[in-house]
């Protein structure tokens, strides 16, 4: 999702304690979809599970209702990018990937992430793509370096999608995050060239977001105005964590931590 633009916010240390804990409640919520997930299942019943777990865990979907997305759990299948609506009628069948992506708001402050599954086996095309776009984000995270520019992220992540076969997404990009699920800066997973592209500093809080495309980058949304479809309906993949520059290096807040599982 693309957001309104502010200015870079950068968060105290008490701020970035808040958001690791908002960010624990997406990474359980993100780790019983997946330990969960099963041919059968309505994408519904998953966006039911999410929202259950968030709310008891004292934290409000942050999807729910934004710009009027009807769901609290955004769920694409295969060719769906991201911003799938969750439906009673849309069963999960082995051989999909499926994308789940989850935010909540919890003490002031918003938590972002997201992981594609794979429901049973799989093709060794989907299997290579997964594989490709979590790398991709954890070199991305690698780039979180206090002096870094956010086109470091960017570089990590097209170098190792485009070596190997794959393409990432132009027309949807990561973000900053805060007390605003969007804020500034833009995370590309591309370079732009001949932009300038803000330095990383202590404090500040990025959702990294890898969105690979098996073919084509280009992308095209449904008539339902949400879903993000590849357009030539080969597969995609998308991972995504919020994650805190510090100067430790980077501390990623959406990472499960023991003891909450
Ligand atoms: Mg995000």
């Amino acid at each position: 999702m693309t957001g309104q633009e502010k200015s870079i916010t950068v968060k105290t240390p008490d701020e970035i304690r808040i958001m690791l804990a908002a960010n624990q409640i997406v990474a359980g919520v993100l780790d019983l979809l997946r330990k969960q997930i099963r041919s059968g299942q309505t994408t519904m019943l998953l966006d039911r599970w999410a929202e259950q777990y968030c709310r008891d865990h004292g934290a409000e979907p942050a999807f729910k209702g934004y710009r009027g997305f009807p769901g609290s759990l955004c769920v694409s299948i295969n060719e769906q990018v991201v911003h799938g609506i969750p439906s009673k009628k849309v069963y999960l069948h082995d051989g999909d990937v499926v994308s789940i992506d989850f935010g909540v708001l919890y003490q002031g402050f918003y938590g972002d992430a997201a992981l594609t599954i794979p429901v049973g086996a799989v093709s060794p095309e989907k299997e290579k793509l997964l594989r490709v776009t979590a790398e991709s984000l954890d070199l991305a995270i690698a780039q979180v370096q206090v002096g870094n520019r956010v086109a470091d992220i960017s570089r990590a992540v097209q170098e190792h999608v485009e070596n190997n076969g794959f393409s990432v997404v132009r027309q949807f990009v990561g973000h900053g995050i805060g007390t605003s699920l969007h804020e500034s800066p833009e995370v590309p997973n591309y370079v732009q060239k001949g932009k300038s592209s803000p330095r990383i500093v202590e404090g500040m809080v990025l959702a990294i977001e890898p969105m690979v495309n098996a073919g084509t980058y280009k992308v095209k949304v449904l008539a339902d105005d949400w879903t993000v479809v590849t357009a030539d309906g080969r597969p995609s993949a998308h991972f995504e964590h919020s994650v805190a520059a510090t100067a430790d290096g980077p501390l990623v807040l959406s990472a499960l931590r023991s003891g909450n599982d």
